[in-house]
């Protein structure tokens, strides 16, 4: 069951945050709340909660701010962010800022939940995952989710450290972006193939030693990506 995962929802809307706490209890979560940013950093690094709803116009600091906080405090926990405009900017920026997901606002309850939901089980399903792969100068250790190039940790995001193990799975195959999108997130993803772009951009600077002249994550051109270990 949901009872032992936390949520911290973060928004400054009263009508929306007490929507949101209610609909997540109903859900069988435990719920924290925050209505301001700096409040949200404080909760996201002292409770620990399993995911985080976070809006991105919030007094104090941006909920693009809170986020890169809290992944610069090494924080790992799915953040999905609540964003009240539609344009291609906010979805890339929040990436890389280090959001694994988007809503759009206005949202229906039921398409949250069910990507909470999904969220929180991705996790679960990986929680298994044992080995570790080397490629380059870089290591990658599933069952600590830990990436480390040249002995030093890289901080991953959640989503990031999907496709990187996804890749490292994969190794050697011609992968078309669609499959890659629907292997990593399933079928309930609402991305676009520039998301995907975006987090591939943000893994090779973060493992290639050249990222314009990648020797690991390749790009097939007219396909997708391959993986050379
Ligand atoms: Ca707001």
């Amino acid at each position: 069951m949901n009872d032992s995962k936390r949520i911290l929802v973060v928004e400054d809307e009263q009508a929306i945050k007490l929507g949101l706490e209610e609909n997540l209890k109903f859900a069988g979560y435990e719920v924290l709340t925050a209505s301001d940013g700096p409040d949200a950093l404080q909760q996201g690094m002292q409770a620990k909660p399993d995911l985080i709803l976070l809006d991105i116009m919030l007094p104090g600091m941006s909920g693009y701010d809170v986020c890169r906080k809290l992944r610069d405090s090494g924080a790992q926990m799915p953040i999905i962010m609540l964003t009240a405009r539609q344009d291609e900017f906010d979805k890339l920026h929040g990436f890389e800022m280090g959001a694994d997901d988007y809503v759009t606002k206005p949202f229906s309850v039921k398409e949250l939940l069910a990507r909470v939901h999904a969220v929180l089980q991705r996790g679960r399903a990986r929680e298994d995952a044992a080995g570790e792969f080397v490629f380059g100068e870089c290591k990658l250790d599933m069952a600590s989710r830990i990436l480390t190039r040249g002995g030093r940790e890289i901080i991953l995001t959640r989503t990031e450290f999907e496709l990187l193990a996804y890749f490292c799975r994969n190794a050697g195959k011609a992968l078309s972006r669609e499959v890659v999108m629907n292997d990593v997130w399933g079928t309930e993803y609402y991305g676009t193939q520039r998301s995907l772009d975006s987090f591939v951009s943000n893994l090779r600077a973060k493992i290639e030693q050249d990222a314009h002249n990648p020797r690991h994550i390749l790009t097939v051109h007219g396909v997708g990506y391959k993986f050379a270990l």
